[in-house]
């Protein structure tokens, strides 16, 4: 993780996303959802940290990935999604 940005207002989030990962090295949170002393701030933390780890293995071909995916799936059912969800649902031991 050397180099990742955590913070908000760093660059704008598009409406209705809490965070974005727009690369191996940065994670974008919307206002107020950085937030790692919370239950639901530590798991959207976790689940951006499955986007840098996808982001890392794919390099140049994360984002147009997984808009792919999200034009086949949908959001929910995106393959990336559904694995950043299984991991932050792992890390938070649910
Ligand atoms: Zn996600």
């Amino acid at each position: 993780m050397n180099g990742s940005i955590l913070g908000e207002g760093y660059r704008a989030v598009p409406d209705g996303s809490l965070a974005i990962v727009t690369s191996s090295d940065r994670i974008h949170f919307n206002t107020g959802q950085y937030d790692p002393h919370t239950v639901n701030g530590a798991e959207l933390i976790s689940h951006e940290f499955m986007h840098i780890m996808q982001a890392q293995d794919l390099g140049g071909l994360y984002i147009p990935k997984i808009l792919i995916q999200y034009g086949i799936y949908g959001y929910w059912d995106a393959p990336m999604e559904v694995n950043a969800r299984g991991f932050a649902t792992e890390v938070m031991g649910k």
